[in-house]
């Protein structure tokens, strides 16, 4: 019953692991999300029952994960993880279905990128709590069902359009995530310097916190930047000049861009005068997977107000021009 091997794992994650909040009450910011959430499992515990299915929609980063494992700890439950793209067969869903034990918190990442017989699978699953098994080819296959217990599915995704309209219905209840205001990302940020025992100033805080896309995978992540900087060019206090310094060498800029945004805006404004341009036709020019260039730097960049998506494509706003200290052609919006 091991499935935390078909999780996601990447360096960044095993890293954000010990810094997860584990409560609602720990989760910061997010004040929506965080009523509506507490109402859905308020309400579930109160009748006895597993909770609706939750969908949890935003870019990379900004606590999706952190949530599901906090839905499963609200609720007593156990989480079992996995994500769209390790569901490429039904038969891994079947297998992962048909070992949940109710209650169970059965959390899919990417599940936007499910493959079609398994997201088919996964709505009778979600409707009826049952799943039919094919055994067998040709002629003599039979289909046996197979009971399932009520468990509650969170999915996660960074593109909530992407995914089809009947997985969209079974879900009792989306939360759309947003980027973080600055003085959110003090507030993690702070929290996890107590954590990891580094010692940082007010307005260093509030200066990483203003360069971190709005997002609180980047303010850990930069945290343990300039936390590096401080350590070995400093005395390991963390102040506004060494705060500055270390994220002056780790190329983020004034707004938060890292080099990948930084090459999009470049890119829309340089090469394409300013668009409109396909979100395809830009991660080509940067080299980069248009997933990425649409889910990881436009959603912030959109945010930053830097890109406007028009009907004909993506357009440079008079601010990216400004940004890359170019002068915006007349016309251009602002
Ligand atoms: P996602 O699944 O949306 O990519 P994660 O849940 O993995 O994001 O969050 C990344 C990291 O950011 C977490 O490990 C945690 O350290 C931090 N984090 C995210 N949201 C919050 C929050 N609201 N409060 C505190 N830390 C957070």
């Amino acid at each position: 019953r091991d499935f935390m091997s078909a999780s996601v794992v990447d360096g960044d994650r095993d890293l954000d692991a010990g810094l997860r909040p584990s409560s609602l009450g720990d989760f910061i910011g997010q004040p929506r999300v965080r009523e509506q959430l507490e109402l859905v499992l308020h309400a579930a515990r109160a009748r006895g029952r597993t909770p609706d299915h939750i969908l949890l929609s935003g870019p990379p980063g900004l606590g999706k994960t952190s949530l599901a494992m906090i839905i499963a700890s609200e609720m007593g439950a156990a989480i079992r993880i996995t994500s769209g793209p390790a569901l490429e067969r039904a038969g891994d869903l079947a297998a992962m279905l048909s070992n949940l034990v109710e209650g169970d918190v059965l959390f899919i990442d990417e599940i936007h990128r499910i493959a079609r017989p398994a997201e088919e699978m996964l709505y009778l699953a979600m409707e009826d709590f049952r799943v039919d098994v094919v055994v067998g080819k040709g002629p003599g296959a039979t289909s046996i069902p197979l009971e399932v217990a009520p468990f509650t599915l969170v999915g996660a995704t960074t593109r909530s359009g992407a995914l089809t309209g009947p997985l969209r219905d079974r879900f009792g209840f989306t939360a759309h995530m947003e980027f973080y205001e600055t003085d959110e990302l003090v507030r993690v940020l702070q929290r996890s310097a107590g954590i990891l025992g580094i010692p940082i100033d007010a307005d260093a805080a509030t200066e990483v916190a203003g360069r971190s896309r709005g997002t609180p995978r980047i303010a850990n992540r930069l945290l343990r930047r300039v936390r590096d900087f401080a350590e070995v060019r400093g005395n390991g206090h963390v102040d506004l000049a060494a705060a500055r310094a270390a994220l002056k060498v780790y190329d983020v800029d004034d707004l938060g861009l890292d080099r990948l945004d930084r090459a999009v805006l470049g890119a829309l404004v340089r090469g394409f005068g300013g668009g409109p341009v396909g979100v395809s036709t830009l991660a080509v020019a940067v080299g980069e997977e248009p997933a990425t260039v649409e889910e990881v730097c436009e959603p912030f960049l959109v945010r930053a107000g830097m890109i406007a998506r028009t009907p004909r494509g993506r357009v440079a706003t008079a601010g990216a021009w400004h940004h890359l200290g170019l002068q915006p052609p007349a016309g251009a919006i602002d």
